[in-house]
């Protein structure tokens, strides 16, 4: 019996969910239990040093270094208090996972006694050695020397996991050059841009009380589980995230059974797990269902202002892959785990709002009448139109290249949906001023027993990119792993652009000068209007078409990268504060550097797959066949079996001629380039042999558990 087949019995024996009292630690009294939220800080801190912790936080006062001391000395009796032993400061370095260094809060103070100590200096700065964190060529081996710097605008919390509690302090990374490290800082410079210009342009409209405007976020995120028996068979997934080999199950997605189907207990009993710690994270987790693809599901949170939404995006990521195991299951955020099922993404919802509660994506009943909205509308077409390439470039990896264009998930060219009536105001103001909205008017059901359903004004397209959704934007083409602070910075610089030319042009118009301002909002819709699409996104035409209409289309990371060294995203990017030429080409370093890294771990890894699992396993069957009794179906066979075999032999030594190949290009540029033209080709082709193997070798000797076990066995 392969392990293969002791994992299948040990699920088939032990199928049980983790119970758990879940009553006793219902929502509303755990909420933000982990956080040191605005309650605990009045409970822990002087009146007026907590007044103005809040100014900072809301965004009213620059930061003073004043208060440090006392906020960090509440900080530390509020984790003390709840069993803290450690404190840590958190960041995101452009690994684009986490990354943590603890400190005990003892210091000895001699004679074998110590004290508790965390000081101001403690909470506001830390000193991570940066040379082991990518950063592009910004920083040598030799230079290690880098920061981190508080983050007050999110929320300091507790990791509270079974054996310790660790004060975590959300925080900015730089170098010791000043340069950002991480995926926060320039998000946060973008807020700043895309704030300022907003603000000019509420000015021209006469609002005079709003004091800030910020973006929203609620990422909607997709993942795979699978039994943990069954995936430690599978050092593909193990190591990569995906499966690199394996046959279609009989059995596939193709019921449409899985969408939104009765969610099992086990996984249930996880997501039931997963909402409650989030919860006590304070993390408003509000949605879960099964997705498309069997093993699919998806949870999506309440949205929050974008730099504490992303933080707690990446939290989210990382309690699924803590607790994943705690079920006996196994957490895939892949955006491609599986060939020839749906694969994963993000889908962003993303709004602009101000500081006193106005969300400016709201078009309100008549969004013909309602100038602002249109102001701010247009603004984002024209950003998703002239900024298409590098928010393409936003959301490129490795992954993505599986998923992007492949009939699942958005194609890779940037198009922005706006639905029936908003298509039709926007077609009246090409013209002139809009006269009227399309309404929805009532569905009626044809059962007297059910109710009229009010209909919304406008359908929704599943299959762009960048959809409006009734108040939001949703930026649909986010992959599932990525952490999501780059695409919202490229949002939000590229927004930032159009509303800084907007504001430009209002500063030459008086207030209340409607004609005017029509003029120029049908300039925007003329300029920008190719990028509207209402159509199916999945079709050939729509390919052809946007070709015609001149829209970018970069079906790989190697094709949509560049897009990043072009002048002008130089020009954005260092115009609006968000990166410095040096940081822009450093992180564009890094994508090359980790797109390679990726492609070659995953070669390195199909050889070995092939070589000693495959290999073996095949060679076993055909001395199985050899002892058999020759007959004309066995002797045929035999025949295939020793082909393919041969072709296994071929088809590795070629995936390894290709690498080397690859190694040898020169620049990182260079060898992705022969990645995509020779490696991952080779490696297909490999995949193809040991796929058609998977389906005549002997099931007992297969060691690789199959898509039907590790789709279906949960
Ligand atoms: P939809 O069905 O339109 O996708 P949902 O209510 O399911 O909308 O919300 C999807 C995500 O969008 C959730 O995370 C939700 O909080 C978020 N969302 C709703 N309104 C906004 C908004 N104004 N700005 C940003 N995100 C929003
Ligand atoms: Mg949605």
């Amino acid at each position: 019996m392969t392990a293969r087949h002791e994992a299948i019995s040990d699920i088939a024996a032990h199928r049980v969910a983790k119970t758990q009292d879940y009553l006793e630690q219902a929502g509303a009294d755990i909420y933000g239990q982990y956080v040191f939220h605005e309650e605990a800080q009045r409970q822990y801190l002087a009146k007026p040093i907590f007044r103005k912790l809040r100014r900072t936080i809301e965004g009213h006062e620059p930061f003073d270094r004043a208060i440090v001391d006392a906020v960090a000395h509440g900080v530390k009796e509020w984790a003390l208090a709840h069993g803290a032993t450690h404190y840590t400061h958190w960041f995101v370095p452009m690994t684009g996972s986490t990354a943590e260094k603890h400190d005990s809060f003892l210091t000895p103070i001699g004679d074998g006694q110590t004290i508790t100590e965390f000081s101001g200096q403690n909470l506001v700065q830390g000193e991570p050695d940066a040379s082991s964190f990518p950063s592009g060529g910004i920083r040598a081996t030799f230079e290690a020397r880098g920061y981190t710097a508080w983050d007050v605008t999110s929320p300091i919390f507790l990791q509270v996991e079974p054996n310790g509690v660790t004060l975590t302090i959300p925080t900015a990374f730089v170098s010791f050059t000043g340069e950002a490290l991480d995926h926060k800082i320039p998000l946060l410079r973008s807020q700043e841009a895309l704030g300022k210009h907003a603000l000019r342009v509420l000015r021209w409209f006469g609002n005079s009380e709003s004091k800030r405007v910020f973006t929203n976020i609620g990422p909607e995120q997709e993942y795979f589980l699978v039994d943990r028996r069954l995936a430690e068979h599978r050092p593909d997934l193990l190591l990569t995230g995906r499966t690199l080999f394996g046959a279609a199950s009989p059995k596939g997605q193709e019921l449409e059974d899985q969408y939104f189907g009765p969610i099992r207990e086990r996984i249930l009993a996880f997501m039931m797990d997963l909402d409650r710690e989030l919860w006590r994270l304070g993390i408003p987790a509000k949605t879960r269902h099964n997705e498309v693809a069997p093993g699919q599901f998806e949870m999506a949170p309440v949205y929050e202002p974008t730099s504490v939404g992303s933080d707690h995006n990446m939290i989210v990521m990382s309690m699924m892959r803590r607790l994943a195991p705690q079920h006996g299951l196994m957490f895939l955020i892949h955006e491609k785990p599986f060939a020839g099922i749906n694969g994963s993404g993000k889908h962003n919802n993303w709004s602009m709002s101000t500081d006193d509660g106005e969300n400016l994506l709201d078009p309100g009943n008549d969004p013909h009448a309602n100038a602002q909205f249109l102001a701010f509308l247009l603004a984002v077409i024209r950003a998703v139109n002239v900024h298409a390439d590098i928010l393409r470039a936003s959301i490129a990896d490795a992954g993505q290249d599986h998923r992007l264009g492949a009939n699942e998930a958005p194609p890779a060219i940037m198009s922005v949906f706006l639905g029936s009536q908003l298509e039709d105001v926007i077609e009246q103001l090409e013209q002139g001023p809009a006269s009227a909205s399309k309404h929805g008017g009532d569905l009626e059901l044809g059962a007297t027993s059910l109710p009229v359903l009010p209909k919304d004004a406008t359908d929704r397209n599943r299959t762009s990119p960048f959809a409006f959704t009734g108040n939001k934007f949703e930026f649909r083409a986010v992959g599932s792993s990525a952490p999501i602070y780059w695409p919202q910075t490229v949002l939000n610089t590229a927004v930032a652009d159009s509303l800084a030319q907007l504001a430009d042009a209002l500063d030459g118009l008086e207030p209340s000068d409607f004609e005017g301002l029509t003029t120029i909002l049908s300039g925007i819709v003329k300029e920008n209007k190719q990028v509207l699409f209402g159509g199916n996104g999945y079709s050939e035409e729509w390919h052809a078409e946007a070709e015609r209409r001149g829209l970018p289309n970069n079906r790989t990371t190697v094709d949509a990268l560049p897009a990043l060294e072009s002048p002008k995203a130089k020009d954005l990017f260092s115009k609006f504060g968000v990166l410095s030429e040096r940081e822009l080409s450093a992180r564009l370093e890094i994508y090359w550097e980790r797109y390679v890294k990726v492609q070659n771990i995953e070669a390195n890894c199909a050889v070995d797959i092939a070589s000693t699992m495959i290999l073996p396993a095949t060679a076993r069957y055909l001395g199985d066949l050899n002892k058999a009794p020759s007959s004309r179906g066995i002797n045929a066979i035999c025949e295939r079996v020793t082909g393919l075999a041969d072709a296994l032999v071929d088809a590795i030594a070629a995936l390894e001629q290709a690498q080397h190949k690859a190694h040898e290009a020169g620049s990182v540029q260079a060898e992705a380039g022969v990645f995509v033209k020779k490696v991952i080709p080779a490696q297909e082709a490999l995949r193809t042999v040991a796929d058609e193997l998977e389906t005549v070798v002997a099931d007992d000797l297969w060691p690789l558990p199959k898509y039907r076990e590790l789709l279906f066995q949960y």
